[in-house]
């Protein structure tokens, strides 16, 4: 359901099929719940609640007025008391005003710090989702429902509570009001008034029916249209002679639409028939029923009496037609709440142990203990991963594409859990530290770097708020980027997002190096970009790379011979399992998966480095693209 469906006229009180279909189970539950989130206002919902019954009956008091006009001012030519009820009546008017003006203001003041409320909440809760969700749900999706959906709680709070609201009590207020004066002729009103809304509701259920007809044919019209008067359209209709088919496929359609258009305003015009008709049938039954009693049968109503009748008849059609469509907003808001209770619902996946701890001493020693692990539990994608890597030391992990490097990757900082075996980190099964603590300690640096956008101070900042300047250039240095950020302008207040400059790709990596740095975690994990940078850009974060894999505990995904070289451990993965480990000149020697390849791209791979590298760096002395930052 569309959450302006409490906002089109037409059909806004008609559920589609659809609708019909998926009717939420309205439990007690779901009211209570609904509820929590209106309780902590209970008390400028009570005022609103004052407001509206002072301003139904404020608005209600003319009409009763009216009775005093005519029968004291009018009938017994009073001047004085005619002026007086005038007045009287005008200042009442004017009350409920005001009085609605300040009831809308708390209404909505309420509704917005309700749906606030609902943001942080959910907001709070997507945070906490693991990656897994990221990835299956669509992000267009999750920004509906923190977005649109969320504004339709603030229209069911502002219009569906309270029309129920206002509606039930200006009713009952007139109901009481008429029954004071005449009970009999209360009692007419009350079995006139259905009588009223029954076939407008119908008429306009006919109406929305047609409407929509109207809708499909429409967009039948407009497919042939687009089908047939396109230039490849008309080559399919002329090669294959089909004209005269098409023609009378158009005219069919073209004449249902007239049918249609012409039964749409039809029903429209009955439509206001059927409601000017009933409209004036309820006062004259009032009238004629009031002037029976009176002239019949020596009743003491007065002519005021029988007037104030009328116009209070008048103004319950209103409340009662509102109150027969509230039924479909209540249905709809349901559904609402129902659809973001559910996303609330969502389990957490990954999160804290209860008994998390963490370990004396901290070096990023990452350890697999016999580890399987699937995205999704019918495939298995790592199998049996074991692999130690000591601290201070450097693991290589190489494969071919697809085979679960990254995946590997992704199970230290827990973005996902294992299926079965355990990761240890620091002697430490991950599931048994606290989630900030674990990944406090652990630095990425992915393939696709993310910035936000912002300057890159600010990215800097991200990764440790406190840094200070001197520390920031450090970071910046060894990353191999500070000799671009001094040549901007506006240095490290550069901004990196599509306002600002736009970085290159490898300008970006060295950024996020240097974020990764200024983090100065005790596990670097590199993902090394495949293909997406020049080499160049590769050389400089190779530059920016190896210092750290020398001196620091670190995993890398690598796929140039250079960086694995730069490692103390190589691990091959094939098909999920580590098939290899070792040194480079005793895996090249044995022949296996490392050897193909080793011969088929790292190779390869080197030779364009270096070719590449030759020839850029040819005596033109001119920094190349990249390093002026354009892009
Ligand atoms: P590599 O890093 O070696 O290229 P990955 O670890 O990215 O390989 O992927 C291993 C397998 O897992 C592939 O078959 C890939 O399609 C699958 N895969 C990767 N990420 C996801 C994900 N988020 N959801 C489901 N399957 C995934």
């Amino acid at each position: 359901m569309p959450p302006g469906g409490h906002g089109g006229r037409i059909g806004r009180g008609f559920l589609t099929e659809e609708e019909k279909a998926n009717q939420p189970k309205v439990t007690p539950e779901l009211l209570k719940r609904v509820f929590s989130y209106l309780m902590p206002y209970s008390r400028q919902l009570a005022l609103v609640l004052a407001c509206i019954l002072a301003s139904s009956v404020f608005s209600l008091m003319p009409a009763i007025l009216t009775g005093k006009i005519i029968d004291e001012g009018l009938l017994r030519r009073d001047m004085r008391a005619l002026v007086t009820y005038i007045v009287l009546s005008l200042a009442v008017t004017l009350a409920s005003s005001l009085i609605g003006v300040g009831e809308a203001y708390i209404n909505t003041w309420i509704a917005q710090h309700i749906t606030r409320d609902m943001r942080n909440e959910m907001y709070g809760h997507l945070q906490q989702m693991s990656q897994r969700f990221f990835t299956t749900n669509n992000q267009g999706d999750i920004i509906t429902r923190m977005t649109s959906d969320i504004d339709g709680v603030q229209q069911i709070i502002t219009n569906t509570f309270r029309s129920i609201l206002s509606n039930s009590i200006t009713l009952v207020v007139a109901m009481v009001a008429m029954f004071q004066k005449n009970w009999i002729l209360a009692l007419i009103g009350i079995v006139v008034v259905p009588l009223f809304t029954i076939p407008t509701r119908r008429a306009g259920k006919t109406r929305w029916t047609l409407t929509r007809e109207a809708q499909e044919c429409n967009d039948e019209i407009n497919g042939i249209l687009n089908e047939t008067l396109s230039v490849s359209g008309q080559l399919l209709v002329k090669l294959f002679g089909m004209e005269e088919t098409e023609r009378t496929r158009y005219e069919k359609a073209n004449e249902r639409m007239v049918v249609l258009n012409i039964r749409e305003r039809m029903a429209g015009r009955w439509f206001f028939m059927i409601l000017s008709t009933f409209t004036s049938v309820g006062p004259m039954l009032i009238y004629l029923a009031g002037g029976l009693l009176m002239i019949r049968y020596g009743h003491d109503l007065t002519v005021g009496d029988i007037t104030v009748m009328v116009t209070l008849l008048g103004r319950m059609y209103m409340p009662v037609n509102s109150l027969m469509n509230i039924q479909v907003d209540w249905i709809r808001s349901m559904a609402l709440f129902t659809r973001i209770f559910e996303y609330f619902d969502m389990p957490v996946e990954i999160s804290d142990a209860k008994d998390a701890s963490v370990p004396d001493t901290i070096g990023g020693e990452v350890v697999f203990d016999h580890v399987d692990f699937g995205y999704d539990p019918e495939k298995q994608i790592l199998k049996d991963v074991c692999f130690s890597l000591e601290s201070g030391n450097s693991i290589a992990i190489v494969g071919p594409s697809g085979s679960g490097k990254s995946t590997i990757i992704n199970l230290i900082p827990r973005l996902y859990d294992v299926g079965a075996g355990t990761v240890f980190f620091d002697g430490l099964d991950v599931r048994k530290w606290k989630l900030s603590d674990l990944r406090k300690h652990i630095g990425v640096v992915s393939q696709e770097t993310y910035l936000f956008n912002g300057t890159i101070r600010e990215n800097l900042l991200y990764a440790k708020p406190d840094a200070t300047e001197a520390e920031m250039i450090e970071a910046c240095k060894k990353a191999n980027i500070y000799e671009f950020v001094e040549k901007q302008e506006a240095g490290l207040d550069t901004m990196v997002g599509n306002r600002g400059l736009k970085l290159s790709g490898g300008e970006k990596q060295r950024i996020s190096i240097a974020r990764v740095l200024l983090k100065d975690p005790a596990l670097f994990i590199f993902d090394e970009a495949t293909s997406a940078l020049d080499s160049i850009s590769e050389s400089k974060i190779q530059e920016a790379i190896d210092p750290i894999i020398q001196s620091r505990t670190s995993i890398l995904i690598a796929h140039r011979l250079s960086t694995i070289l730069a490692a103390d451990e190589i691990l091959v993965v094939k098909d999920g399992c580590v098939v290899e480990r070792g040194k480079h000149r005793d895996l090249v020697k044995a022949g296996g998966v490392y050897t193909e390849l080793y011969e088929t791209q790292f190779q390869k791979k080197e030779e364009q480095t270096l070719e590449d590298l030759h020839i850029k760096q040819l005596p033109t002395g001119v920094g190349t693209e990249e390093e002026e930052g354009a892009v």
